[in-house]
């Protein structure tokens, strides 16, 4: 079948990444074609009135493609055989922003530097030296976090995001003094509105988290509180507070994605066009140039896209699955450095309140930040060389914990059937909370993406298999975090508290990150800071893929800042297309 006409912009998925980059460079003139393997669901259409099923989203997980599809396979050491892995992202025009839970912040100023910063706190010390043993490849970001600063803002005012400020330019929680992530990262300005209001777990929570001493806020959300119209002129609605909503498509339009806050602003410019149910094969090259991709078309066509510029932005398993699979490794860096965050979470009953936990979104959240980054260091400092750990989590409690999706997290001394389970559920069901941990793991030599040997999926293309195990300062780092939360717990009275003390690692985590690591040289990193492949300078990777090291926040506020800084790049001309270290 002869090739398509030539677009200036070729994007390979449509999910956070790709959604405000398609749209500045739409904007400003270019012909932009977006690939997006998954089906165009619309709120309209799709949500509003088949969103309230569990067993449809949550627990069958219709968004999510099956191994036939997007096969992924794990293991935790390169001697071993992987086996096949469950795969949790979405895929649908909008992606997981469509079905994610819309926790909603922005990194650290030292989450940019962190190798400096350790090297700094304990380089001398000895202390991490647990770190060197397990082969942690430390690095700073090629951008610095004021650099990165005024995409956030427009992330947040563009896109979306409802908070109270915890600095706004040093001066700390400026508005109340009881709101607002004091350990932010200086903002230029207060949040365009307010966060979700409290439940009852976020008021449990809270209530323990003072009496401790420590400091709790409102976890920020992608999610608007009130009618809001943002700068495309995009109208959404207040959050009906309806539950339905992590693994769901929000009925309402109030849960920002890049379907519902950028996708019409898109298609507005009359130079974007969506082509839904493109499954990207292959990217096709000559000469160092990428020429073309290879997709399967809706009706089951093979067809050829060409373009100038071309960016991959199909979540980090499928970029370096389709980056290796073209034949794309020039310098060896493609899927090295993957970082996800090892599963975490804490649950209690209470024998004398109901919480009620089913009710409200599952963002409707508490956070403390207290033990997260470096901001507890002397604490870590006392706790001795074999129980030392770098950095940290953030704490928040969690709300929608539906039936079909909480009927298994039971204190372990509980049967799992029969009277003794009902009896249980009958009493506790509504008495119940789940704190949650988003952990911060470091990036290792040995814990990386390349193509399994056995598994393909329905088109022979091999799947992305995951070589990751959680290394000593994650398991430290964690029964850390499970003491801290358990104490939270004792301090609002629970009645017995349940979870594993010792992290596990998985293939993937949700926050996928790392796998091309954007950096200043070609010898250490896959790409350069602003996404472009050292080794082919017309194809850029955008996503958390890029990130050197991770944080611990949630990733996708800064995989959509990220995304503005790629297109300002693109568009005031910073970049060579034809040499990427010309920036
Ligand atoms: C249940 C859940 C809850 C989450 N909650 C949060 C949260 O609260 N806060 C937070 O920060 N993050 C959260 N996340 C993570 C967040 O969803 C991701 O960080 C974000 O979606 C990543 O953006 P992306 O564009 O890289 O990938 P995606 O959003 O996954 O988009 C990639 C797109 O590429 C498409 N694609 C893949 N391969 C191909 C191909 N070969 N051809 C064409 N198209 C292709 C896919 O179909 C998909 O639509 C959550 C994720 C999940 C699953
Ligand atoms: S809780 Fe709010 S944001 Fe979530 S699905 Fe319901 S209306 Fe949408």
């Amino acid at each position: 079948m002869a090739a398509l006409p030539k677009k200036d912009v070729v994007i390979v998925g449509y999910g956070a990444a790709a959604g405000p980059v398609s749209l500045e460079l739409a904007a400003a003139g270019y012909s932009v074609v977006v690939l997006e393997r998954g089906p165009h669901l619309t709120t309209e259409r799709d949500f509003q009135t088949g969103s309230f099923d569990s067993l449809r989203w949550a627990v069958r997980q219709e968004m999510v493609p099956g191994a036939d599809i997007m096969p992924l396979t794990f293991r935790n050491r390169a001697d071993q055989v992987a086996i096949p892995a469950p795969y949790r992202m979405a895929s649908a025009v909008g992606g997981s922003s469509i079905h994610w839970s819309g926790q909603s912040w922005r990194f650290y100023e030292d989450d940019f530097r962190l190798r400096s910063t350790l090297a700094a706190a304990y380089g001398k010390s000895g202390l991490a030296y647990h770190l060197a043993a397990d082969g942690a490849a430390l690095a700073d970001w090629p951008l610095a976090y004021r650099e990165l600063e005024p995409f956030y803002d427009k992330v947040e005012y563009h896109i979306g995001i409802g908070g109270w400020p915890g600095n706004i330019a040093g001066a700390i929680r400026p508005l109340r003094s009881d709101e607002g992530n004091p350990f932010e990262a200086p903002r230029q300005r207060d949040y365009p509105f307010r966060p979700l209001r409290d439940n009852a777990t976020d008021l449990v929570f809270r209530g323990a988290a003072l009496a401790l001493g420590l400091k709790p806020f409102h976890v920020p959300t992608a999610i608007t509180t009130e009618d809001w119209t943002s700068p495309y002129g995009i109208s959404r609605n207040a959050c009906t507070y309806c539950s339905y909503c992590m693994n769901y498509g929000c009925w309402n339009g109030s849960k920002g994605s890049s379907l519902v806050a950028l996708l019409p602003a898109a298609l507005k410019s009359g130079n974007f066009e969506l082509r839904a149910n493109a499954h990207v094969l292959r990217v096709n090259h000559r000469n160092g140039r990428a020429v073309s991709v290879t997709y399967i078309d809706g009706e089951g066509r093979e067809q050829e896209q060409r373009g100038d510029i071309f960016i991959l932005a199909a979540y980090s398993f499928q970029n370096v699955r389709l980056l290796l699979h073209s034949g794309i490794d020039g310098n060896g860096q493609v899927g090295k450095y993957f970082i996800n965050r090892p599963e975490f979470h804490v649950s209690a009953t209470f024998d004398d309140r109901y919480l009620n936990g089913y009710a409200g979104p599952s963002v409707q959240r508490q956070a403390i930040d207290d033990f997260n980054g470096e901001n507890a260091a002397e604490e870590k400092l006392r706790l001795g060389p074999d129980r030392f750990f770098v950095r940290g989590a953030a704490i928040c409690s969690a709300s929608q914990r539906l039936p079909l999706e909480t009927y298994n997290d039971v204190p372990p001394d509980v049967p799992r059937w029969g009277a003794g389970y009902k009896a249980y559920l009958s009493k506790y069901l509504n008495r119940y909370l789940r704190v949650l941990a988003i952990a911060e793991p470091m990036p290792y030599e040995d814990c990386f993406i390349d193509l399994d040997p056995t598994h393909k999926d329905k088109y022979g293309v091999p799947a992305a298999r995951v070589t990751r195990a959680v290394k000593t300062n994650e398991l430290r780092m964690c029964r850390f975090i499970y003491d801290k939360i358990a104490a939270l717990y004792r301090a609002a009275g629970a009645a017995k508290i349940w979870g594993r003390r010792d992290a596990i690692a998985v293939a993937s985590m949700v926050h996928d990150c790392g796998g091309l690591r954007m950096g200043v040289e070609p010898d250490s990193s896959a790409t350069n800071r602003y996404g472009q492949l050292w080794t082919m300078p017309n194809l850029f990777v955008a996503g958390g893929a890029l990130m050197p090291t991770m944080s611990g926040h949630n990733p996708t506020e800064t995989i959509w800042a990220l995304s503005y800084w790629q297109s300002a790049a693109i568009l005031e001309k910073k970049l060579d297309l034809t040499d990427a270290r010309r920036v």
